[in-house]
C-alpha cells in the first residue's frame, strides 16, 4: 500500500465534516462514515463501535462485515480485541488477529477472513466512547503513519458522537442514559433539579481544520499566552513548598516541546488547534491511567488542568461558557472549596462531588446551607451534561443522573414524604422539647455562617450553642481585620434577635488548615498544634478575636467558648487573656458586655478529670462530641474505615458522659452537647437519659429530634439503659430500639 501522506488525511476529515453538515440520520451518517474512512484508508473494513451502557459496547456501523450484524453483535469491556482497546483507552494493532491474546471470534459478523486489525479507542478527554476498527485480507501490521491517521480519525468521531451528531433511531448518543452513581452522605435530604456543572467542558465544535498554517499559528499563540501565565503564577510570592511543586510540574509540561509537537503533526493531519489539544488530552489520560503510582496520576490532573486552559485560550471560552444556570441546580464537581460554595448558595438544591470527606469544608458549608451533598460519587463529572436531570439522595448517597420516569416518580414521593414531616416538624416550632414525664432538654443550633442565622427562628432553636468562628477564617484568602470581624460578629448578634449565641474561638488545626497560614508539617494534625493550643503559643489572633466579640456584643451578653480544652491550666490561661481584653476595652473607653459567660470544650476525657476548680471557675461546659468520640474510642473522625466502627450509645462512652455529668453537678456548671451526635434522634435521647438537658444541633435536626423527645418517658428509656448494661451489653442501641418500638405516637 502506497504511504499515506497528510494530505490523504485532510481529505479524508475534510469528507467526514461534509457527512456532518449534511441533515441526514444518525446511522446513514455512521454508514457514509464508515464508507469513507475504508474508502481512504484502503482497507476492506471499517466498523463502529460505541458504548451501549458503561460495560457494554455494540457494533453500530460496519463497511465490510455482515450488516445483519449491526446493532446485534455486542461485547463487554475487556472482551476480545475491541474490549480490550476500550478498556485500556490503547490502541491495538496486530497482523494476526486470531493469534492475538484475548481474541474472540465473532461469527455473525464474517470477520474470520479478515487477519489484519488496527482498533483504535474513539475518546474524549479520557472519556470513552466506543472504538473504531479497520480490518484486511492481507496479513500486516499497520504503519505508524496509517496509526496516526486513523487516531485523528477517531478523535473527529468523538467530537461528533459529543455533538450528537449519530443520535435518533434507536441509537443512543452519549450522555443520554439513565446512570446511577453510590457516593456516600455529605449531608442529607433529597432534591430534585438539573446539572450545573461547577467547571462545564469547553465545547469544540469545529474538529476538522481546513488551513494547518493557521491552526498551527494559533496553536503556538496559545502556548505562548499559557507559557507566560504559568510562569506569572510561579512569581507569585506567596506559594508554598507543595504549590511550588505542582506548578514547576505544570510549568515543565507547558514548556515540553514533545507535547507542541505532537499537536502540530495532528494538525498537519487536518484537525483543529483545539481537537488536537484534546486529543493530546486523552491519550495522556489513558496511558497515564494505567499508572499505578498515585503520585503520577495526581500529575494527570495537573496535565488536565493545563489543557482545559490551553482550550479556554483557545476558544475564549472562560469558566462561564455562555450556558444559563437552571431554576433549580443541583452543583456537580470534583470538589469545590467552601468559599466557592459559599458564592452559589442557597440557590443550589443539592451537590454532588467526585472527591471530597465529611469533615471536608465544603461539606460543613454545604450543612450550614442545609444542601443536600453526596461526596466521592466517582465519574459523574464526565457522564454529565449541564441541564441534564439529576436526583441527589443526600441519606443514601445515592445519585440518579437522566433518571428514567418510575425512579423519578418515586423519588418525588419520597421528596413529598420529607415535606410532610417538616410540615409535622414545623408545627412543633413553639413547644417544648418536654418529655412525658416533665424533662424538659433545651435545644439549640450550631452555625457558622451568616447563612446560617435565619435557621434560628425557623427551626424553633432557643440559640446558637455553637458558633465555629473559623469558617469565616476558611472561606478568606487573607486573615480577616478585627473591625470586619467585630461587624460581623455585630450582625450574628443582631440577627439571633436577643437569644444566647455561644461564640468558639477559632478552631485551626487539624482537619482545618487557613489558605494563608503555612500549613504545619505534623505527623498527627488531630493530636497535634491546633485549637486552643495555637491561640495560647500565639495570642495575638485569639486576642484579636476577642476584642472583636467584645466590640460586637456592644453592651449586649456575650458567651465566649474555648475548643479542645484538654486540661484547667489552658483554660485559666485562655480566661485571662478574656479579662485582659475586657479590662484593656474597659481603659479605651468601650462599651464592655453586659454579661460574660466564658466557656469550655470538652473535647478529651482528659477534662472530665480535670480538679474541682475548673468545674467551679467554668461558666460552661459544651462536649464537643464529634472530637471526643474519635480520642474516645482512639478512632479517626476522618476515616470512613474506622468511623462508625464504634457506636455512639456504646455503654462505656454514655458512661463517661454520665460522668461528666455528675463532676458538672455540684458546682452547676451549665452543660450542653454540641456534636454531631446530637442532631440524631435516638442519640438525643440517650443524651437525654445521661443527664444532659442542653444539645446543639443542625437546625435541620431540632424537629426530628424535639418530636421524639415529646413522645417518650426519660426515666424509662434510662431504665433500659442501665438494663443493658446490667445485662452486660456492649452498646444500648438494640433495647433502645425495641423499647422505641413499642412506645406510640
Ligand atoms: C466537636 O468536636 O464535636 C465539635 C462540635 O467541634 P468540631 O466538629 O468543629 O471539631
Ligand atoms: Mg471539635
Amino acid at each position: 500500500m502506497a504511504e499515506r501522506s497528510e494530505s490523504d488525511s485532510r481529505k479524508l476529515l475534510r469528507r467526514l465534516r461534509d457527512v456532518l453538515a449534511t441533515p441526514a440520520k444518525g446511522q446513514d451518517r455512521l454508514d457514509s462514515i464508515t464508507h469513507l474512512i475504508a474508502d481512504s484508508m484502503q482497507t476492506e473494513v471499517c466498523s463502529i463501535y460505541l458504548f451501549r451502557d458503561a460495560e457494554t459496547l455494540e457494533l453500530c456501523a460496519t463497511q465490510g462485515l455482515k450488516k445483519a450484524a449491526v446493532h446485534k453483535t455486542r461485547m463487554k469491556l475487556g472482551e476480545g480485541l475491541v474490549g480490550r482497546v476500550a478498556r485500556t483507552g490503547l490502541p491495538v494493532n496486530t497482523a494476526d488477529a486470531p493469534a492475538e491474546k484475548g481474541f474472540r471470534f465473532m461469527p455473525e459478523t464474517g470477520e474470520e477472513i479478515f487477519s489484519s486489525f488496527l482498533g483504535v479507542p474513539i475518546q474524549r478527554v479520557g472519556e470513552k466512547l466506543g472504538v473504531l476498527v479497520v480490518q484486511s485480507k492481507a496479513a500486516r501490521a499497520f504503519s505508524e503513519d496509517e496509526m496516526d491517521a486513523i487516531e485523528v480519525v477517531a478523535m473527529v468521531l468523538a467530537e461528533m458522537t459529543e455533538l450528537g451528531a449519530f443520535a435518533g433511531d434507536g441509537m443512543s448518543a452519549l450522555h443520554r442514559h439513565p446512570a446511577l452513581f453510590r457516593g456516600a452522605t455529605g449531608q442529607e435530604g433529597a432534591a430534585e433539579g438539573r446539572v450545573w456543572l461547577h467547571e462545564p467542558r469547553v465545547v469544540v465544535t469545529n474538529p476538522v481544520a481546513d488551513d494547518p498554517l493557521t491552526e498551527i499559528d494559533r496553536i503556538r499563540a496559545a502556548v505562548g499566552v499559557l507559557r507566560v501565565s504559568v510562569d506569572d503564577l510561579l512569581e507569585a510570592e506567596s506559594l508554598d513548598k507543595d504549590q511550588k511543586a505542582v506548578l514547576e510540574a505544570y510549568r515543565m509540561f507547558a514548556h515540553s516541546r514533545g507535547w507542541l509537537r505532537r499537536m502540530e503533526d495532528d494538525i498537519q493531519r487536518g484537525l483543529s488547534a483545539e481537537a488536537a489539544v484534546e486529543k493530546e488530552q486523552g491519550t495522556a489520560r489513558a496511558r497515564l491511567e494505567q499508572v499505578p503510582d498515585a503520585y503520577l496520576r495526581e500529575r494527570l490532573h495537573d496535565l488536565d488542568d493545563l489543557s482545559n486552559r490551553l482550550l479556554r485560550i483557545l476558544t475564549g471560552q472562560g469558566k462561564d461558557t455562555g450556558a444559563e444556570m437552571p431554576d433549580n441546580p443541583v452543583l456537580v464537581a470534583r470538589n469545590i472549596g467552601p468559599a466557592e460554595l459559599l458564592e452559589y448558595g442557597r440557590k443550589l438544591k443539592g451537590v454532588v462531588l467526585e472527591e471530597g470527606s465529611v469533615g471536608s469544608h465544603a461539606a460543613i458549608v454545604a450543612r450550614a446551607l442545609a444542601i443536600p451533598l453526596v461526596i466521592h460519587a466517582k465519574g459523574i463529572t464526565q457522564e454529565s451534561l449541564n441541564g441534564n436531570a439529576i436526583l441527589v439522595d443526600g441519606d443514601t448517597g445515592i445519585v440518579h443522573l437522566r433518571p428514567d420516569d418510575a425512579v423519578a416518580r418515586s423519588f418525588r414521593d419520597k421528596i413529598a414524604m420529607q415535606a410532610e414531616a417538616q410540615k409535622r416538624y414545623a408545627s412543633l416550632r413553639e413547644l417544648p422539647a418536654t418529655t412525658r414525664d416533665g424533662a424538659t432538654v433545651e435545644l439549640h443550633m450550631n452555625a457558622g455562617l451568616m447563612a446560617d442565622l435565619p435557621s434560628l427562628l425557623g427551626s424553633g432553636a432557643e440559640g446558637v450553642g455553637l458558633f465555629r468562628t473559623e469558617l469565616q477564617f476558611l472561606i478568606r484568602n487573607k486573615m480577616p481585620q478585627r473591625a470586619e470581624l467585630a461587624t460581623l460578629y455585630a450582625r450574628v448578634m443582631d440577627a439571633a434577635k436577643g437569644k444566647p449565641v455561644a461564640f468558639r474561638t477559632l478552631d485551626i488545626g487539624s482537619d482545618k488548615v487557613l489558605p494563608y497560614m503555612k500549613p504545619n508539617d505534623e505527623p498527627n494534625p488531630a493530636m497535634g498544634w491546633r485549637a486552643i493550643r495555637v491561640g495560647l503559643d500565639k495570642p495575638g489572633v485569639l486576642r484579636m478575636q476577642l476584642q472583636a466579640l467584645l466590640r460586637a456584643a456592644n453592651g449586649r451578653p456575650l458567651q465566649v467558648m474555648f475548643p479542645f480544652i484538654a486540661e484547667f491550666g489552658e483554660f485559666q490561661m485562655a480566661r485571662s487573656h478574656t479579662l485582659r481584653e475586657i479590662h484593656r476595652e474597659k481603659s479605651l473607653g468601650h462599651t464592655i458586655p453586659a454579661s460574660i459567660e466564658i466557656g469550655a470544650m470538652l473535647e478529651t476525657p482528659s477534662l472530665a478529670y480535670a480538679p474541682d476548680a475548673f468545674f467551679q471557675l467554668t461558666d460552661f461546659i459544651s462536649i464537643g462530641g464529634n472530637d471526643l468520640k474519635q480520642f474516645f474510642f482512639a478512632a479517626d473522625r476522618e476515616n470512613e474505615r474506622v468511623r462508625k466502627r464504634y457506636d455512639t450509645l456504646n455503654l462505656s462512652f454514655l458512661a463517661f458522659l454520665e460522668l461528666v455529668v455528675a463532676r458538672c453537678a455540684p458546682f452547676g456548671t451549665k452543660l450542653s452537647f454540641c456534636g454531631e451526635d446530637a442532631g440524631r434522634p435516638i442519640e438525643a435521647l440517650a443524651l437525654a437519659a445521661m443527664g444532659l438537658r442542653r444539645l446543639s444541633m443542625r437546625p435541620a435536626s431540632i424537629g426530628p429530634v424535639k418530636a421524639l423527645l415529646r413522645r417518650v418517658n426519660l426515666g424509662q428509656a434510662r431504665a433500659v439503659i442501665d438494663h443493658a448494661r446490667a445485662e452486660g451489653h456492649e452498646t444500648a442501641r438494640p433495647a433502645l430500639m425495641e423499647w422505641l418500638a413499642t412506645q406510640g405516637d
